[in-house]
């Protein structure tokens, strides 16, 4: 419903990249907003949060050509707001710092549009912090300065040198790589004495941060060799000198790793934050959400047959599965005494832990759960529990897997097979690219998969020509099946859980000796 009294624009920082360091605020706003308008410094981690049905404009300067001109941005704002939008208009590290937070709150002032401004953990700190580097120091410096490094136009240098020397404080430059070997000069030229500490940090707080520490005389040349990339900021003062005794952020146990996380997009993200846990950067892709079939006529009927035989057996592959039964049954307001209070006894199976706690929370303790996750044990286990004679109802996903119910019928069991939900797949046409690209530069050290059906999802939202360099950790054979078929290199975790699948990353990056029970 389109409602011009509701239209705001939230002007708000996402942090240098990071999403551990977004603000509870900015969280919120990424459910909740009806667009996104973003720049380029938003990190894929953090673009990968964001519903599928949400709105998202890109703004910011695409390869080879100019950013998107400052009245264009000013126009989609002012569109979307006075079409009802909530907009969160989403900049890197803090909107106030230059990020032209100013111009854009100005355009809303003078249009009247309710506007609300959201701070954002700035780069200028950040990135030295995940470096290792305090910006003051007792023993060292008592202020900071922070300085864009941009040129002018005409290619001038606007900033004052010999004042910042005299101001005796460490000294951050943003923008500024393009310009390293003037600005290294001009403080030297300003007085600044030559083996004055400096360093370049590149892409800071993200998997692939670099650290490039100097002297004043000494950096140019050294981040030059390195190949330095963007984005970076440049820090001048003692206190550079310190990242060799501080630095942390590549040192934890999977600092530097990128993960990729593909979930059933109703599933909670415990693997994710765990993996954050950790140190990776994780992006998440709900690579599937599940849809309810509803009205679910072959529910009813199969649930209204229920009795025939003594005894009846309910069968759920997953969480999601246990949800949309206890939904359909509050549609069709059924009452749960019609299906247990009968003179049939009936038995319950769950596929793995996470279902038996779904029903678990319903109040149902299921009868057999098999020791290893996978369809054809939780056929083989029912086959081998259920008395002779009796009815199996599968209640799962339409299209799940085929070898749950042979070994049924082999057992001489009766089986209604009953979709409960569809599986959907989707991702944000500028998440897929910026996905894809990540896996072309080797960026993406791993994709996790808790279900071969995730394992489509990701192929069909993701979409590689190749698959090849994907390294896959799988939570049971199934879903390594399914991995294999498309020519991923598969890690199988040893149990069907996700701390089991926390071990086998740990393991696979030389990361022992620390027990994933967090
Ligand atoms: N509003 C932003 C700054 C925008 S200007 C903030 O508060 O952080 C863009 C500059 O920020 C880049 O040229 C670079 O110098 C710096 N920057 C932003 N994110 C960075 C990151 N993750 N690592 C290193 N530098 C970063």
């Amino acid at each position: 419903m389109e409602n011009r009294e509701k239209g705001k624009v939230w002007i708000a920082g996402a942090g240098p990249g990071d999403a551990g360091l977004l603000t509870v605020k900015v969280r919120t706003l990424l459910d909740r907003a009806d667009v996104i308008v973003y720049d380029a410094l938003v990190s894929v981690e953090i673009l990968s949060l964001i519903p599928p049905e949400t709105e998202l404009i890109y703004v910011g300067k695409r390869a080879g050509y100019h950013p998107v001109p400052q009245t264009e941005i000013n126009e989609i704002l002012l569109r979307q707001a006075k079409r009802g939008k909530e907009v969160l208009r989403l900049k890197g590290g803090d909107p106030f710092v230059f990020g032209r937070g100013g111009e854009e709150v100005e355009l809303l002032v003078e249009h009247g549009i309710p506007f609300e401004i959201v701070p954002g953990v700035t780069s200028a700190s950040a990135v030295p912090a995940y470096a290792g580097i305090p910006l003051t120091h007792r023993d060292f410096t008592s202020s900071f300065h922070v300085i864009t490094g941009h040129p002018r136009k005409d290619g001038t240098s606007r900033i004052d040198y010999s004042t910042l020397v005299k101001t005796k404080g460490t000294l951050v430059f943003l923008m500024g790589v393009t310009s390293l070997e003037s600005i290294m000069e001009g403080l030297m030229q300003a007085g600044m004495a030559q083996d004055t500490p400096a360093a370049v940090l590149e892409k800071g707080t993200l998997a692939g941060q670099r650290r490039i520490v100097s002297t004043v005389s000494g950096l140019a040349g050294k981040a030059s060799e390195s190949g330095i990339g963007m984005p970076a900021i440049i820090i001048v003062g003692k206190v550079c000198a310190l990242a060799e005794g501080f630095h942390w952020a590549e040192d934890r146990c999977l600092g530097g790793r990128q993960i990729l996380v593909t979930r059933p997009r109703q599933a909670s993200s415990s693997l994710a934050d765990k993996l954050r846990f950790y140190g990776a950067q994780v992006i998440e892709l709900p690579s599937i959400r599940t849809q309810m079939i509803s009205p679910n006529p072959l529910l009813k009927e199969a649930l209204e047959a229920l009795g025939k035989s003594r005894e009846e057996w309910l069968v759920f592959t997953s969480p999601a599965g246990v949800l949309d039964f206890f939904r359909q049954l509050r549609e069709q307001k059924m009452d749960i005494r019609s299906i247990f209070a009968g003179s049939w006894q009936v038995k319950i199976g769950a596929i793995g832990s996470a279902t038996a706690r779904e029903l678990e929370s319903h109040g149902i303790q299921a009868d057999m759960v098999p020791s290893v996750f996978c369809a054809k044990a939780l056929g083989e286990g029912i086959a081998q529990t259920a008395q002779a004679g009796s009815h199996v109802t599968v209640l799962r996903a339409a299209e799940g897997s085929e070898e749950l119910i042979p070994p049924l019928l082999a057992a001489g069991l009766t089986v209604a097979d009953v979709p409960l939900y569809e599986t959907v797949y989707e991702t944000h046409e500028q998440v897929r690219e910026k996905i894809q690209d990540l896996f072309v530069a080797g960026a993406i050290d791993a994709v996790t998969f808790t279900s071969a059906s995730t394992v489509k999802g990701f192929v069909q939202g993701v979409g590689l020509s190749d698959y090849r360099h994907v390294t896959a950790v799988c939570i049971g054979e199934q879903t390594a099946k399914e991995a294999a078929r498309y020519g991923m290199r598969v890690l199988v975790s040893r149990e069907a859980s996700i701390d089991s699948m926390i071990q086998t990353v740990m393991e696979e990056f030389g990361c022992c000796g620390i027990h994933a029970n967090g």
